[in-house]
């Protein structure tokens, strides 16, 4: 009999304790907006910011409403303006080509590597095609390319970045924080990442004006004296009068919620590899499986795990998600014709008008994609890899293949 596996892919662990008291606190106190605070009071919010930016090391945070509210006020703050070209790797989620197109930028993608990493060849041609000033890099799953040589061709090309570390908070290369090489880092804090608000984002700079833009842009209206990770008011006095509010602040519940959790990350990226390392481990060797290389100075928070199945046609593929999902294991796919659930490609997005990405396709066409939340035990992972290595070898040899069931939804 077939071994089946019956854990939940989308089941994260639960808001700690000290998390739960401190929103009970927030609720019964009901000052749950960022500038409602009574007498000395410091807003759970204002506490959030700071903590994050000592964990990064950055001089300033902002909270925000989500991730991709934290990507669309970086690209405000640097004054990314409508019709503007905007870089992004083409392997990427729906919110960052999305936040590009909330200002009525427009998003130039760039072509994805075999380790999921962006292209540098290709970036520096659509840098230079393009005239793109800003480059919205997103450490897709977790995977963070070079970051040395990316950000020493983008000094090259002019190009400011913004790091999307939705999918890296807690990461680290060569021991430098994700989101600490570009001028702005930004990080999703919603149920499926790494600390867990619901929704949420953080924004980390260390530039005075870039910060105090972003401030002012979230809707401080005239309180952002009451930050604590802000630059002084000296840097908001020209701006307050020009900046625009584009209301997307956090608010004290969701913060206090996150405060506990910040000191977690460190814990849970260790916890988080080990799963990762399990499924690698369980995957090696397993014939039509390509594994992603891991660079040794990639601190990586394993929270999800990809493999390539390199040049399989696509009923092929199908036909291996279809079987996994029939025993329990929730895979995705990037290469679906039509997106499903929360994955979806570049070629999807129809409002970018998006240029066919030969090598990216190749790439997607073959990639499939699991996550790996922490509620899940290593000898889970061990289960699951054995059921997709069997799968695998009997799609392989299939020689009859039904015309593509789609691949199960989130
Ligand atoms: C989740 C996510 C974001 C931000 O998402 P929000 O839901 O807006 O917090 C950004 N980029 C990627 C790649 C993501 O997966």
């Amino acid at each position: 009999m077939s071994e089946r596996f019956g854990g939940s892919f989308t089941q994260q662990e639960p808001i700690p304790e000290a998390g739960i008291d401190a929103a009970m606190a927030v609720l019964r106190h009901g000052r749950l907006h960022r500038y409602n605070t009574a007498g000395e009071e410091i807003a759970e919010t204002a506490l959030l910011e700071e903590e994050f930016a000592a964990h990064v090391g950055a001089k300033y945070c902002l909270a925000l409403a989500s991730g991709g509210a934290a990507m669309a006020c970086a690209l405000r703050a640097l004054q990314v303006r409508p019709g503007d070209p905007v870089l992004s790797n083409a392997f990427t989620l729906a919110p960052v080509p999305g936040a590009i197109a909330s200002l009525g930028a427009r998003p130039v993608f760039v072509e994805v590597t075999e380790d999921l990493t962006i292209d540098l060849g290709h970036l520096e041609r659509q840098a230079v095609a393009s005239g793109a000033k800003v480059l919205l890099l997103s450490h897709m799953r977790g995977h963070v390319g070079d970051m040395e040589a990316i950000m020493a061709l983008c000094d090259r090309l002019g190009l400011q970045v913004v790091e999307d570390c939705a999918h890296t908070m807690g990461a680290k290369w060569k021991g430098v924080p994700s989101g600490r090489h570009g001028a702005i880092g930004c990080y999703s804090t919603q149920t499926y990442k790494h600390m867990n608000s619901g929704e949420g984002g953080l924004l980390v700079t260390d530039d005075a004006e870039l910060a105090a833009r972003a401030v002012l842009l979230s809707g401080s209206y005239m309180l952002y004296a009451r930050h604590r990770a802000a630059p002084g008011p000296e840097v908001f006095e020209g701006l307050r009068l020009e900046v625009p509010n584009v209301s997307s602040r956090m608010d004290n519940l969701r913060a206090a919620i996150l405060r506990p959790q910040i000191g977690m990350l460190d814990d849970r990226r260790a916890r988080w590899r080990e799963l990762y390392q399990a499924m690698e481990r369980g995957l090696a060797g397993v014939a039509g499986v390509q594994l992603i290389p891991r660079p040794q100075v990639e601190d990586y928070v394993g929270s999800s795990f990809q493999f390539l199945l390199p040049g399989w046609e696509p009923a092929r593929v199908a036909a291996f998600v279809a079987a996994a999902a029939a025993r329990g294991v929730e895979l995705k796919w990037f290469g679906a014709e039509e997106p499903q659930g929360f994955t979806s490609r570049y070629a999807h997005w129809r409002y970018a008008a998006p240029e066919p990405l030969p090598g990216t396709d190749r790439v997607l066409a073959g990639l499939i994609d699991m996550r790996l939340p922490l509620t899940f035990l290593p000898g889970d992972v061990d289960l699951i890899a054995r059921i997709l290595a069997e799968e695998v070898a009997r799609a392989a040899e299939a020689t009859e293949l039904a015309p593509v069931a789609a691949p199960v939804a989130d």
